[in-house]
């Protein structure tokens, strides 16, 4: 996790685009990419969805890769490791839903 928080701090940085990453922007961000996930599965039946083409399961993949870069952007500009908030919450809902 904090090797690719480096990679994602490198790429931004070398960009200069720190200054348009506060936690408000990225938790948009991160809104709009999860929209663009959504999209691709948008009108597809269960069956669709499940067994997706090379091409569409591609562009699933560079979804998810936009998701997760602007959770731990995010994550990361609050000073929070997102492994660590998976786990935590992980251990609330064992809690709240006993099996
Ligand atoms: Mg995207």
């Amino acid at each position: 996790m904090e090797k690719l928080q480096a990679e994602i701090t490198s790429f931004v940085t070398k960009r200069n685009w720190r200054k348009f990453h506060s936690p408000k922007n990225l938790a948009m961000a991160l809104t709009v990419e999860t929209a663009e996930l959504l999209e691709i599965f948008q009108w597809m039946t269960e069956q669709e969805s499940s067994q997706p083409t090379r091409e569409v399961l591609s562009h699933i993949e560079e979804e998810i890769g936009d998701v997760m870069i602007y959770l731990t952007t995010l994550a990361d500009s609050l000073n929070l490791n997102p492994l660590d908030a998976a786990r935590r919450k992980l251990r609330l809902n064992e809690e709240k839903y006993p099996a």
